[in-house]
């Protein structure tokens, strides 16, 4: 199977090549050439898999030119040698009304982890496939949950290198400890006197600065980035629709070939997005919920058909959804059309205007899958407290916002929460919406505290940060990033 991009220059290219370039040369995205489509024998065959079974079978879908044993040795690098919390690495609880998806048992708690715990493997597995000789160094600037994401999916890959910025006076105090603390070999992290938007436009300099990329060229370094376009992070998210169904399948709560129904809370629109590649390869769906918090583009997208980014900005207690520009989508609508020049059209409008309007023929096949709803931070706290007091089942901000859209959707059927966060990482807003004073106390209080009404304990990779060595101090203006990232790539040799 062959990749192109969704503006329509004629590359096409191997999985293995879209992985390492992330990005299509006309900016587009690259997507599958065709859909590759499994029967209800394929879905009633995943339900005696493990996790990292059932992976194999979704990726050997779409990523044919790797081989079963490539396939094997990135799952189970990514999801085994323990380290996710749970043997079912993505399991599903079923409730009274709704079941609930945990996608957050992996290293760094939340769901970010399904998938960059695998691209490192994919990407290093790649470069061997392709005889790519560059060792790849990977830049991301981030605002919390990302950056350690990607520290932890890369640390001591082969072939590779990461380096993370993120804003000195911008994370919360647990998301710098779990970075500043990083262990691995091919690993830096740097703090950036600034806020998000000094760190980030540090990084995109960096890599539109073709001075530095040849330099490093030069000593056989090649940049890359981590981000949420690249097919080797939505292909691993593909895999989790399946496995839900097979379990809701063993769980007697559906029967085969029953539709049920996902509610994904959603920022860049890459976890909803997976879902509907499962379901355009035959898995039964009937609604994609997509729910958003008050910046909810895409609530009005999906229900008027115009994307308009010109709006405010709000920070939320979901933060991890606090976004105005939801990249992915672009995917969709090239599904969704077949038409690469509209698609790139749109994307053009959007860069110049913030809006476009895909009318309503498009419109109304989008509806044909989607649907959409959003919650302030408000109605998102009263529906912790709601699910605490009726299922007695603690759940993230994240969460929240789509099990209140689960709540108030009708006639969906047999539906799934899809949950993208431990609660304590959150735990502030967490237990705030539960009614706990949490005034002046501290992260590691707080995590004690969420413990003692949550059944599940705190994730070892929360608790380990108290006391744990601080191997990564380094703070650095805006300017300096460029010869960080220098000596960095061409000094600390793995
Ligand atoms: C990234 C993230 C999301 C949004 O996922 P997208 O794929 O960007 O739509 C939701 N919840 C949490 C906790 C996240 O980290």
């Amino acid at each position: 199977m062959k990749y192109i991009s969704t503006r329509g220059n004629n590359q096409k290219i191997t999985s293995a090549e879209a992985i390492i370039k992330g990005l299509a040369d006309d900016g587009g995205l690259f997507v599958p050439e065709e859909m590759p489509k499994v029967d209800m024998d394929f879905i009633e065959g995943l339900r005696n898999l493990s996790y990292q079974e059932r992976a194999v079978m979704v990726l050997k879908q779409f990523l044919t030119d790797y081989t079963q044993e490539d396939l094997e040795g990135c799952v189970e690098r990514a999801y085994g040698n323990g380290k996710f919390d749970n043997k079912d690495i993505a399991p599903v609880k079923a409730l009274k009304d709704v079941s609930v998806l945990e996608l957050w048992h992996g290293p760094t708690s939340a769901f970010k982890d399904m998938a960059l715990q695998l691209l490192p493997q994919l990407l290093s597995t790649a470069l061997g496939k392709t005889g790519e000789k560059n060792e790849v160094v990977i830049l991301v600037a981030t605002s919390g949950d990302t950056g350690k994401a990607a520290l932890e999916g890369f640390r001591d890959v082969p072939q590779t290198k990461i380096m993370v910025f993120y804003p000195d006076n911008g994370v919360s105090r647990i998301q710098r400890l779990q970075m500043v603390t990083q262990k691995g070999g091919n690993v830096s992290v740097i703090a950036v006197k600034g806020n998000f938007d000094d760190a980030q436009s540090g990084v995109k300099a960096i890599f539109s600065n073709q001075g530095i990329k040849a330099q490093l060229m030069e000593k056989g370094v090649s940049l890359s980035s981590a981000n949420s376009i690249n097919w080797g992070r939505l292909v691993p998210q593909i895999v989790y629709y399946f496995s839900a169904y097979a379990d809701l399948l063993n769980k007697d709560r559906i029967k085969a070939g029953d539709k049920i129904s996902f509610v994904v809370p959603t920022g860049n629109f890459g976890d909803i997005l997976a879902g509907y590649y499962a379901m355009a390869m035959g898995l039964p769906v009937n609604k994609l919920v997509c729910a958003s918090n008050s910046n909810n583009v895409l609530t009005d997208f999906l229900t008027t058909g115009i994307y308009d980014r010109n709006r405010a900005f709000y920070k939320t207690i979901s933060p991890s959804m606090d976004i105005l520009i939801s990249s992915n989508l672009e995917r969709l609508l090239y599904h969704i059309t077949g038409d690469a020049n509209k698609v790139a059209g749109w994307m053009q409008q959007l860069a110049e205007e913030g809006c476009y309007n895909v009318g309503p023929e498009v419109l109304d096949k989008i509806k044909a899958v989607f649907a959409a709803d959003w919650s302030d931070d408000e109605a998102t706290g009263k529906q912790i407290a709601d699910e605490y007091s009726k299922e007695k089942y603690v759940a993230d901000p994240h969460t929240a916002v789509a099990w209140r859209a689960a709540e108030k959707a009708s006639g969906i059927g047999e539906t799934v929460v899809v949950s993208t966060a431990s609660p304590y990482k959150f735990n502030e807003s967490v237990l705030n919406a539960l009614g706990h004073d949490i005034n002046g106390k501290d992260e590691f209080t707080l995590l004690d505290e969420l413990a003692r009404v949550n059944t599940d304990g705190i994730p070892a990779g929360l608790a380990g940060l108290k006391g744990a060595d601080i191997l990564h101090s380094r703070v650095v203006d805006k300017n300096e990033m460029k010869n960080v990232v220098f000596d960095f790539s061409i000094n600390t040799k793995q």
